[in-house]
């Protein structure tokens, strides 16, 4: 996904960060608000990262997961809560404790490898958030639970950037933290915010832009990170139920919506829904806007959002209203 021109005509100068966090490049652009914020939300992504990667002996998910009991900081506590409750709400397609499985398959190393049945009916098993127990801060683990907090890191270091952001009195920013992407405020032109959603097949590219006010725009593909044996491709994004990539037609599902956690937590588990299910998913909520690829070129827009999005030049993908 790539962010266009934020404003064409404009004396205010952004303030702006490149950096690598959570696995991505980040970058960042801030009109207004207090000198260095630019800087204060680069520090405070770093630290959530720290706080959060299940790969990095160090961080608190990681320890969690060693020890099995643990008490953690405000943050973890807070993204934690929340995603517990997404993974109620999300039911079997969305769960915080894949992280065996993800491993086995070798997505966290590169070592990439095919499970056995076996394995991975016993990977399956491994996976269910109601082994992970909240009291106060204090989180516990059973024995074989493991937490991956991938599928909604990107979309908490957005809203605890919008918080920073907004204590800051900044004006407007284009927050990119890779695959998601976080508008905030008014952009001192007074145009709209406007995001490419990128080509799985070319991420380089974008397929079609989407003209949005303040909004997180989250993005899963199986693009991002996959890899292939025999002719068949293996993504990074797994069905909980059977701990194995998701091979279902889907190939990108961007979610727009203002709370980023959710954003992030939704465009993974839509995607495992496939279109269908996503579909139900959101005639049943309408508190969202979808946009979602399938490997036929049949694109799918919801209501809210179809005349906002444009298709770029040379795709001839066949467009769908879902209301
Ligand atoms: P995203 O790019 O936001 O779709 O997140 C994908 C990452 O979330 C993967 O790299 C895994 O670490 C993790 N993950 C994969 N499948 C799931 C799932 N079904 N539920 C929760 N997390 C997942
Ligand atoms: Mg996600």
């Amino acid at each position: 996904m790539m962010i266009l021109a934020l404003c064409a005509c404009t004396s205010m100068q952004p303030s702006s960060a490149s950096f690598q966090a959570m696995d991505t490049l980040m970058s960042l652009k801030v009109y207004g608000g207090n000198t260095n914020l630019c800087d204060t939300l680069k520090s405070r992504i770093q630290t959530l990262d720290g706080l959060l990667d299940a790969t990095d002996e160090k961080s608190e998910i990681a320890r969690l997961n060693a020890e099995k009991s643990a008490a953690v900081s405000e943050d973890t506590d807070a993204l934690l809560q929340r995603s517990l409750t997404l993974c109620e709400q999300l039911g079997d397609s969305f769960d915080i404790t894949v992280c065996p499985a993800v491993r086995a398959w070798g997505f966290t190393t590169g070592d990439y490898r095919i499970p056995s049945e076996h394995e991975r009916k016993a990977l399956a098993d491994r996976i269910d958030y109601r082994r992970v127990k909240a009291d106060h801060g204090t989180y516990t683990l059973s024995a074989q639970t493991e937490l991956d907090l991938g599928a909604v890191a990107k979309g908490y270091a957005a809203d605890v950037s919008a918080d920073l952001l907004r204590d800051g009195g900044a004006q407007a920013a284009v927050l990119n933290l890779g695959g998601t992407i976080a508008l905030y405020g008014k952009k001192p032109d007074g145009s709209r915010f406007s995001v490419g959603i990128a080509d799985p097949e070319n991420p380089a590219a974008y397929f079609g832009t989407l003209d949005c006010d303040a909004c997180v725009v989250a993005t899963s593909g199986g693009y991002e990170r996959y890899f292939e044996r025999d002719g068949k491709r293996y993504i990074h994004i797994l069905d909980p139920k059977t701990a194995a990539p998701v091979d279902n037609g889907v190939r990108s599902v961007t979610i727009v919506t203002e709370n980023g956690t959710r954003a992030d937590a939704l465009s993974t588990a839509l995607f495992v829904m496939g279109l269908d299910r996503a579909a139900d998913y959101y005639r049943a909520h309408r508190d969202f806007d979808l946009i979602l690829l399938t490997d036929k070129d049949e694109l799918y827009l919801t209501e809210g959002i179809f005349d906002d999005f444009s298709l770029s030049d040379g795709y001839d993908y066949t467009v769908h209203r879902l209301g």
